[in-house]
């Protein structure tokens, strides 16, 4: 029961005349290469190599993080607790299949690997652990608090999720049984009105009200400084509400939503609070959900006070496959023709969403997946043209956090022949999105130390800026990204994946990860 060590030194160091390192900082003169096409009037295309220099500036120091869940005592934020405990630990317990010790699979960055480069004598490949690519928090060092509606202590909120083995829960009851949600805010609108038993956990007022954003706020600081944390960041795990209504003059700009927080409007949501609050206080605040917390108004917000936002909805299972499969199936130049995805689960988030409108946040969340990948091509599908696509989720309380997922993927191969895959996909839901609330607590961590500029001679005295207030650097980890107003989305997963392995490479003065291989093809 003693404590791992999780301060390494840098695993390498970048030997180029672009890359300085100092005790504080790693500043990267980067070259961006891009191609710009234009098109003219023969309809012809034009492409043109096209280069753009950046300084990018990574503080090297690790701060000391705190990580507040909204929804602490449910499923994800119980099982996201143990977890931790059990790597800080580094416990090993008993199962009937044997010994099972703790670990962070399901992270792409504490459990995957990418490649450094090539070793110079042998020309193998060098692989690291994600995490070493930069200066990142390590998980076990967060330190763990939040909110829920629901009052139980997290030991008894972990025998409620009904996720984790029995000798796991025994290693860790003590320090979770000490661990208790602070009361939370609960408009019974935005959620299923079955989840009202368990809300005995609350601050008075049933609409939006500043008070409730005073309190979110004071509630941030107050662990921030009981902790002796750096920094703070909000991630919503909390029960998937209804979709608000976009109004003008209520929600459409900043102003106007403070302003309809003040009066005490009925449209917005307890997330949309949580949202707000954590922008005033510059926490970064990630939406797990489905629902439209980040409405214009909330985004406007966050863009003036240059704090970061993250969503929407973990893509844990059902879609992580999705994203992927689509990809492969329509860049192998197959014609995808319909794909049927039904689910059911049994767990309190099954529950939740067997209620029509909260059902319809995540029926939207999980349509719009594969649209980019099939716009981009145009060989198979005409403009405005689209696979059918339907999805369906229903409460069944036996099978608990065991979600299923069924999957038909429908195509169109050669000559008007069909191809037919169905998935049958059966995992822990909890234990699945555990690990992307690490990784979006880590990554979004990282964003806040790295600092941008354009590079030119002129500009050697020029100011450095963080990244764009949405950070859709995390769309890997999330099914319906959320981009900066106006920008395209990439549901792709190994696009996303690729985003985030270059922009950290950049960071670091690094080459995009290409699989050209020359050096094993040409000699
Ligand atoms: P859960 O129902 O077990 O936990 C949600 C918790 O939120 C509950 O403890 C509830 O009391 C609390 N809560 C509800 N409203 C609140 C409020 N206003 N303030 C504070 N707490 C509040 O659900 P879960 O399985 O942990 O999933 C959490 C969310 O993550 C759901 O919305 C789900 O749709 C989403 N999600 C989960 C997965 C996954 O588990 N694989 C994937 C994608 C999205």
């Amino acid at each position: 029961n003693g404590v791992v060590e999780t301060q390494k030194k840098d695993l390498f160091t970048v030997n180029s005349p672009n890359v300085h390192y100092t005790d504080d900082f790693i500043n990267t003169k980067y070259t961006y290469r891009t191609t710009a096409v234009t098109q003219g009037a023969d309809g012809k295309y034009v492409a043109a190599p096209k280069e753009t220099l950046y300084d990018f500036k990574v503080d090297r120091k690790i701060p000391k993080v705190g990580v507040m869940l909204v929804g602490w005592g449910g499923n994800n934020g119980s099982t996201v607790t143990a977890g931790i405990i059990a790597n800080r630990r580094g416990l090993v317990w008993e199962t009937k299949e044997g010994k099972r010790a703790a670990n962070y699979y399901g992270s792409v960055i504490m459990g995957s690997t990418t490649k450094l480069g090539t070793d110079s004598k042998t020309g193998k490949e060098i692989n690291i652990p994600f995490h070493d690519l930069l200066p990142m928090v390590h998980p076990n060092d967060l330190v763990i608090g939040g909110w829920d509606i629901s009052g139980m202590n997290l030991a008894d909120a972990m025998d409620r999720a009904k996720v984790l083995e029995p000798s796991l829960k025994a290693l860790v009851r003590k320090e979770m049984a000490s661990m208790k949600p602070l009361p939370s805010i609960y408009y019974p609108d935005f959620i299923a009105a079955n989840q009202e038993e368990r809300a005995d956990n609350i601050v008075p007022g049933t609409k939006a009200s500043w008070d409730h954003v005073e309190q979110i706020r004071k509630d941030i600081r107050d662990f921030k400084a009981s902790n002796g944390l750096d920094k703070v960041i909000v991630q919503w795990t909390a029960n998937t509400e209804r979709y608000a209504d976009i109004l003008e003059g209520v929600n459409d700009t900043a102003d106007n939503l403070l302003q309809a927080i003040k009066s005490g409007h009925e449209e917005v949501s307890p997330s949309t609070v949580f949202a707000v609050a954590s922008i005033l206080e510059n926490a970064p605040f990630i939406n797990g959900s489905p629902q439209n917390t980040f409405v214009p108004g909330a985004i406007q917000l966050a863009e003036k006070h240059g704090a970061f936002i993250g969503g929407d909805d973990f893509k844990s299972g059902q879609t992580k496959m999705k994203s992927a499969l689509v990809d492969f199936l329509i860049n192998a130049g197959i014609k995808l023709t319909s794909i049927a995805s039904y689910n059911h689960l049994g767990n309190n988030d099954g529950m939740n969403l067997s209620s029509q409108k909260q059902f319809r946040s995540k029926e939207i969340s999980k349509s719009n997946v594969v649209d980019d990948m099939v716009a981009a091509n145009t060989v198979l599908y005409k403009e405005g043209e689209h696979p059918d696509h339907t999805v369906v989720i229903k409460y069944m309380p036996a099978v608990g956090d065991d979600k299923r997922a069924l999957d038909e993927y429908y195509a169109e191969i050669f000559l008007g022949g069909h191809q037919t895959i169905s998935i049958f996909n059966v995992c822990e839901d909890s234990l699945l999105a555990s690990p992307l609330i690490i990784d979006l607590v880590l990554v979004t961590e990282m964003m806040t130390r790295i600092q941008w500029k354009a590079h030119s001679a002129e500009s050697a005295d020029a100011k450095y800026s963080g990244f764009h207030s949405v950070l859709s650097i995390l769309s890997y980890m999330l099914k319906a990204p959320l981009t900066p107003p106006g920008t395209p989305v990439i549901n792709a997963l190994a696009k996303q994946r690729a985003a985030l392995t270059n922009i950290f490479r950049a960071c670091v003065g690094l080459e995009p990860e290409n699989d050209m291989t020359l050096e094993h093809k040409l000699f």
